[in-house]
């Protein structure tokens, strides 16, 4: 049963290959000052940067440079970035770039006015924001995180080995998104790929949660059912736009509040991914690809009828003549062989984790509630193993 719910999504998003030509227009609703956000410099090489910098121009705007945005930003760039906004007193902040710099960006957003260290406020204590917050507008170039049309603020701290995600309320979503999939074609493989996992991951977080008749985990299936057909296409043809295009729609849908809506969560993939994350700075979507067999496995038998539903409903698997365990086990079968066929990492060795790392990554992982089985750090530790 649908529990009690209040839907809203305040981004206005632009999709398709003309979706810049809108930007003008949005910028022209904000104050004379813009800080630029964006990351390591692919926007630079891929010419995006030029096009942004003359739009920007053309609409009398002052330019706050900010780059060097790094994947999994971390709290000290933050920090930096607040005293850019603030010294400049910027009246946007213009994320150009993956969910990195979308996340970053809302990290500036909500911490340029805040009066305590914002690390405690809003990643450690999760507080709810109190303090005057900079609008944020985006223009997408990696497809994944669904960061573009969500609250969600991933910072991770080095010192504290930490790597914690705020979901912010819809004040702090992103005013605007511009979604060109014409501008993820100069991903690498490594990040396409492990972008399309991320979006896998975060349909299944909330798909494999609740045991309910529930609107939602229909919509879900259908995003996992596209997902998987373009995903096949775009590994052997990066610039078909058609699969393309499905795949940065897909990302969206995943992540923007709508498959959550009256319904529990998991979460516990990403919990333990992002422990990961803190200790070894690897490629978000890997972190989950690296743990997501291993997790699936033990909590299947505590949530077997929804697993066999996944199996029949995602991947055709027939039911004749098998039990319910058999069935569900052909679903994660033909899960992982989508991941291999991917050429996803599988095992967390590859991203540098140690076997000194895992007691460390199991005190970092947050234990949720939500999902079939709420973990001890036993069993964590058991997963982390298997992991290896
Ligand atoms: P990302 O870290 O933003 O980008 C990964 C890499 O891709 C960067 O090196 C970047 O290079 C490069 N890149 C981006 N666009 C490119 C393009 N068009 N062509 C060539 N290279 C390009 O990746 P992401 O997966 O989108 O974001 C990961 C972060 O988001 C993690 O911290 C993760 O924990 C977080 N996350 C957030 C949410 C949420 O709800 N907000 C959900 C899941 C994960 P440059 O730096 O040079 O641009
Ligand atoms: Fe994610």
């Amino acid at each position: 049963m649908l529990g009690n719910f209040y839907y809203s999504n305040p981004t206005k998003l632009y999709f398709g290959e003309d979706a810049l030509q809108n930007l003008e227009a949005e910028l022209q609703k904000y104050g004379d000052t813009v800080q630029l956000i964006y990351g390591g410099g692919s926007i630079k090489k891929s010419g995006l940067y030029d096009q942004i910098i003359e739009i920007l121009i053309a609409c009398g705007k002052t330019i706050v440079e900010d780059g060097g945005v790094m994947p999994n930003p971390t709290i000290k760039k933050v920090y930096d970035g607040c005293q850019k906004a603030k010294e400049n007193d910027v009246d946007l902040l213009l994320a150009v770039g993956g969910g990195s710099v979308c996340d970053y960006a809302k990290a500036v957003s909500v911490s340029t006015w805040c009066e305590e260290d914002p690390w405690d406020k809003y990643y450690l204590r999760m507080e709810d924001v109190d303090n005057r917050i900079i609008p944020v507008g985006c223009v997408l170039t990696m497809v994944g995180t669904g960061s573009e049309m969500n609250g969600g603020s991933v910072i991770t701290n080095h010192e504290q080995k930490l790597k914690i995600g705020h979901v912010f309320g819809d004040n702090v979503f992103p005013k605007f998104a511009i979604l060109n999939p014409k501008l993820t074609y100069t991903l690498p493989k490594w990040q396409m790929v492990s972008g399309i996992y991320d979006i896998m991951n975060h349909i299944t977080e909330q798909y494999f949660s609740g045991d309910d008749d529930n609107t939602t985990d229909y919509i879900a299936e259908g995003l996992m059912r596209s997902l998987i057909h373009s995903s096949r296409i775009a590994v052997k043809d990066p610039e078909n736009y058609e699969a393309r295009s499905n795949i940065m729609w897909t990302a969206t849908w995943a992540l923007n509040t709508l498959l959550d809506m009256g319904k529990t969560t998991d979460w516990m993939v990403h919990m333990i991914g992002q422990s990961i994350g803190a200790y070894t700075d690897a490629t978000h979507g890997m972190t989950l690809s690296a743990v997501s067999i291993p997790y699936y496995r033990a909590i299947c038998p505590y949530g077997l009828q929804k697993f066999k539903r996944f199996a029949m409903n995602v991947w055709d698997v027939n039911p004749e003549g098998k039990t319910d365990e058999e069935i569900a086990d052909e679903g994660l079968k033909a899960m992982e062989s989508w991941m291999r066929e991917l050429g996803l990492v599988m095992n967390i060795r590859e991203l540098g984790v140690t076997e000194d790392m895992l007691p460390g990554i199991v005190k970092g992982t947050f234990i949720l509630d939500g999902g079939y089985k709420v973990l001890t750090e036993d069993e964590i530790m058991e997963i982390l193993k298997e992991s290896m």
